[in-house]
């Protein structure tokens, strides 16, 4: 049995086989080859392969996504029968006596160059495209059997680091816990990990490839997994397990029950979504609404950029599910740790501190307008709020509003309903905490997103795992920037809630309860035990441990 440690970030224990996932090695042979003819063949054969892989694809996700989701493979076919792109690249293997894989990675990667520098959006995210083709044609030249992640059944996930676009392409059903290597507490990794609802490590230094197929048990009470573990840990981990799932049967008696203090102050709570495939987890935990709706995850699961009907049946179908509790939709929060490639966004040097977010929003006004015209039109089926985030100015937030106001303007002359809506701002920049009475006379809430605000705060890149020894999550600045928020919230009668994780922090729900949030919004799986905190807490009485002063 191999032990190996790391970070839990959610608790729990699984057990099952684990799967590395790596990335293959694809380097290249630069040498001269004076058979072209052999090589010139090898191309043809494996461009025909990848044609056969790619109708193939198409017909499996046809069954499974559906004919529109399914084109992207039929396009692939077609791009992949290019003739320049074919003769291109037999040029190079004929007049630079290249090896196939050479020709190939020089002729798709300037296709892909060509495409990337196109002003139109639709054809330069294209080129994203070409990058996955060559790496299908790569793969078949050099061996590389690349459908080896095509899982059917239960798998631990073990990988150096994970893009929160690769999270969201995982197979939710299949997956059993995730450990990696690098990651940190607030990176979105981590936050998808939370709401997937997966016993999970981050900062596991010896993870290692032999670990492949083996049996494991993650356990995230103990920050360890244990690969091919001893039948006597293999029994006490299963009783644990077992004792887990009793613990949560007992939370379920709370549903139905009123988040309420013993002395009676009632607190919403809410629950974090990424997209509607969270919204049975939001009724299982019985949360009272959302109060975050990630709306990026939309965008980060396709590669181009979510059309405003298809941006309007995501939110439609999370605001008629829960009707009437509310569903406070944030705004696109591209940028940072979540990219996408269709954007073509320069590289930054501090992406954290670069263009992302409503900085992305307020200058490509259109692929704004899509998002809130969406929004808007969902508006007539439920209660929902909206939510900009990154806000540092009272500016942004009116140019913001103002843009919204021109949508709502279209939307009416084209004769489209529209429901009431509130309109909030995330308090999650230390400008924002600053001018919080400023921007609390022009909107309707605040929720505090305490995972950027303390990033922000403590100048601490929450992606940098390094940084953990600085990393004090009940730091008195960011205590008292809440405090800031709250009381700036109440002064001009809006409410003020938290949905960065520290909402979920047990240790400071009473602190928030004294402070008098209004809400707390969570990943669906804390909803229960934050309830079962909040009915034990009685603010009548003196707090008993006082945090740290921060007021
Ligand atoms: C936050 O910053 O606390 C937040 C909720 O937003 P995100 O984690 O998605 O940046
Ligand atoms: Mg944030």
């Amino acid at each position: 049995m191999v032990v190996a440690t790391g970070k839990s970030i959610v608790k729990g224990i699984a057990i099952t086989k684990i799967r590395v996932l790596k990335e293959p090695d694809r380097r290249i042979d630069e040498s001269l080859h004076e058979d072209t003819d052999a090589q010139v063949k090898r191309f043809q054969d494996a461009v025909a392969k990848v044609i056969d892989q790619q109708n193939e694809l198409y017909e499996r996700a046809k069954e499974t996504a559906g004919e529109k989701n399914a084109e992207i493979f039929e396009v692939h076919a077609m791009m992949l029968e290019d003739e320049d792109l074919i003769d291109d690249t037999e040029e190079i293997i004929r007049e630079q006596k290249r090896s196939a894989e050479y020709a190939v990675r020089e002729s798709f990667t300037a296709q892909a160059k060509v495409f990337e520098e196109m002003d139109d959006a639709y054809l330069s995210a294209r080129s994203a495209d070409i990058y996955d083709l060559e790496n299908a044609v790569l793969d078949v030249l050099l061996g590389i059997d690349s459908d080896s992640f095509a899982l059917d059944e239960p798998f631990i996930l073990v990988a150096d680091d994970l893009a929160p676009s690769e999270t969201v392409k995982l197979d939710k059903n299949l997956l059993q816990g995730i450990v990696t290597r690098g990651g940190s507490q607030t990176s979105h990794t981590a936050i998808l990990a939370r709401s997937m609802n997966v016993p999970a490590l981050i900062q596991v230094k010896d993870i290692s490839d032999s670990w492949d197929g083996k049996t494991a048990i993650v356990d995230g009470y103990q920050s360890c997994i244990y690969v091919d573990p001893t039948p006597e840990t293999m029994e006490m981990m299963m009783e644990r397990r077992e004792a887990d799932r009793k613990e949560q049967a007992l939370l379920q008696d709370l549903i139905g029950k009123e988040s309420r203090t013993v002395d009676g102050t009632a607190v919403r709570i809410y629950a974090n979504i990424g997209g509607p495939a969270d919204l049975p987890a939001v009724k299982e935990n019985d949360a009272e609404g959302v109060g975050l709706f990630r709306s990026e995850f939309v965008y980060l699961n396709g590669d181009q950029s979510p059309t405003e009907e298809e941006q309007f049946q995501a939110y439609k179908s999370a605001l008629e599910a829960l009707a009437p509790k509310q569903v406070v939709i944030r705004t696109c929060d591209i940028g940072a740790d979540k990219q996408v490639d269709y954007l073509n966004l320069d590289p930054e040097d501090n992406p954290a501190l670069g263009f992302r977010a409503i900085r992305i929003c307020l200058t490509r006004k259109e692929f704004f307008k899509t998002q809130l015209r969406a929004l808007l039109r969902a508006s007539a089926y439920g209660n929902l709020a909206i939510m900009f985030p990154m806000i540092t100015s009272l500016k942004e937030l009116m140019a913001a509003k103002e843009i919204l106001e021109e949508c709502r303007t279209e939307l009416k002359n084209e004769g489209q309903e529209m429901g009431n809506l509130e309109i909030g701002i995330m308090i999650e920049t230390p400008a924002a905490a600053l001018i919080a009475d400023d921007l609390a006379r022009q909107c309707d809430f605040f929720s505090i997103g305490t995972n950027d605000l303390t990033q922000y705060t403590l100048a601490i890149d929450r992606q940098n795992a390094h940084l953990e020894p600085f990393l004090d999550t009940h730091h008195p600045a960011v205590l008292r920037e809440i405090k800031m928020a709250v009381d700036a919230a109440h002064r001009h009668g809006i409410w003020c809630g938290i949905c960065g994780e520290l909402g979920a922090d047990l240790d400071l729900t009473e602190t928030f309860l004294r402070m008098g949030i209004d809400e707390l919004s969570v990943n669906p799986k804390s909803v229960l035990p934050l309830r079962k905190q909040v009915r034990g807490i009685d603010l009548s009485l003196p707090q008993e441990e006082q945090e740290e002063d921060f007021r």
